[in-house]
């Protein structure tokens, strides 16, 4: 079991109110010094206990110094407010994030702006004028309600020839001259098989770099993913691009699939035909990771996932690593990370869980299969969205998502014979991985 070395935030309210209870007791005079005393401790004991960033690299050619940890996707304004507290400083976030921009302008009011890299990103899709981007800039910056963002990013742009977009860079350079935004950037984490699947993620990103008009890239890139990241990673140094993650910790799958068969079982409730048939195929697998988890006596998956992220800082090429946090529990076990090293204990973990577990991973950005598919299944969006669903909680979202991809989803997957998996390099079980994703994602 981990042993709990500081205190959680409720913890440390209790601690906070107890003074305050017991201040009660004192004369006037006495109660305001009992006070102060009491917020002096507390504060004492909260810069003792609080983990804090502690790691800060140059994010490529902005100069700015950013936290090696930075704020993803972070719902709750409190945890938020903990994080940026805690010494991080690099926000991500999208206009197509629901409510994301109102989250961020609540927490981010009375700090010092100039002390925060604020980054958000855009579709191109809907109005993609010059007018119709410059306006929906101007609305991102009043919800963010700040006067400028530093990176404004073309958000997964699906071709090459997108990236040389005009009315983009038009908008852009409008933007920058007006102090309204500061540099530029492109994220990517896979191609869209209805819409270029032969443009992967690195072929976009290197061809982003040769551009020369993006100073940040944001990618996918992890211990299982390194073959096209690693390239992209390269093209970031050699150009002086930002290099900032995302998708750093692809571990979390095998447990909420597990959970969710057990929740199922002991509510004596039907499992659907299609789950079974994805958990039948996916059995051996989960036989290899049950051995894996035994033999290394892990308790739960965040162990693996803290080496996975210090997998990651331990490259020099990477600026920062956005993480997705849903609990105070979680950003605890993340901020001791920030400045750590990646151990040998850590190593021997992630080369034992790649050969346990990799092969229940299907690679961000990868779709190699996708052109196998006589039905055209966007097989990388859909288990983008079982990400997010599973390891990110963003079910809701996941699940909208889902359901807006325009053609064939993974409904018919069951009546195949499975022509994705035979051409995944990496072994995925992915027909049965699909059945799974499609179950969860559309509540069948
Ligand atoms: S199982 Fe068949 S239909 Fe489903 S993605 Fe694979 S090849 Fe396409
Ligand atoms: S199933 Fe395999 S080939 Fe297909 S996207 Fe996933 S990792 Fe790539």
């Amino acid at each position: 079991m981990r042993k709990k070395t500081h205190l959680g935030r409720r913890n440390f309210l209790k601690t906070s109110v107890f003074g305050m209870f017991g201040a009660g007791m004192a004369t006037k005079t006495g109660w305001a010094q009992e006070k102060e005393s009491t917020q002096e401790q507390s504060k004492e004991i909260k810069d003792k206990t609080q983990p804090k960033i502690k790691g800060y690299r140059i994010l490529g050619r902005t100069g700015f110094k950013v936290s090696d940890l930075a704020i993803g996707y972070i719902q709750d304004e409190g945890l938020m407010s903990a994080m940026l507290d805690a010494g991080a400083n690099y926000i991500d976030t999208a206009e197509s994030y629901p409510g994301a921009h109102s989250t961020i302008s609540k927490v981010i009011k009375g700090r010092d702006r100039k002390s925060l890299f604020i980054t958000t990103k855009m579709l191109m899709e809907g109005d993609t004028s010059k007018e119709g981007l410059i306006k929906r800039v101007q609305k991102a910056l009043q919800e963010l309600d700040t006067e400028y963002v530093d990176c404004m990013m073309m958000h997964m742009p699906d071709k090459i020839e997108m990236l040389k977009n005009e009315a983009f860079h038009a908008a852009m350079q409008e933007l920058k001259s007006e102090g309204r935004i500061r540099f530029v950037g492109v994220t990517h984490h896979g191609s869209f098989w209805l819409r270029g699947p032969e443009e992967t993620m690195e072929k976009i990103l290197l061809a982003a770099a040769d551009d020369g008009r993006f100073d940040v890239f944001l990618f996918a890139y992890n211990f299982l993913k390194m073959d096209q990241s690693e390239k992209v990673l390269e093209a970031c140094k050699e150009k002086n691009i930002g290099a900032v993650l995302m998708k750093s910790t692809p571990v979390f799958k095998y447990y909420v699939i597990k959970s969710r068969l057990e929740k199922l079982e002991k509510e004596g409730k039907d499992i659907h035909p299609l789950y079974k048939e994805g958990l039948k195929r996916y059995k051996d697998k989960f036989d290899k990771a049950e051995q894996f988890v035994k033999k290394y006596g892990l308790q739960n998956p965040d162990e693996i996932r803290e080496a996975a992220i210090r997998f990651v800082l331990n490259n020099p090429l990477v600026n920062t690593v956005c993480c997705s946090l849903n609990t105070y529990d979680e950003m605890e076990r993340i901020l001791p990370l920030s400045g750590s090293k990646l151990s040998d204990w850590d190593k021997a973990k992630l080369a034992a869980y790649k050969e346990s577990c990799g092969e229940l991973y299907c690679r961000h950005a990868c779709g190699l299969c996708e052109p196998r598919c006589p039905q055209g299944v966007p097989v990388n969006t859909i288990m983008r969205y079982f990400h997010y669903f599973t390891a990110q909680g963003r079910e809701k979202e996941a699940m909208l998502q889902y359901a807006a991809i325009p053609g064939e989803r993974a409904d018919s997957c069951h009546e195949c014979q499975g022509y994705c998996e035979e051409a995944c390099h990496y072994n995925v079980p992915i027909q049965g991985m699909l059945l799974l994703a499609h179950n969860q994602l559309s509540m069948v």
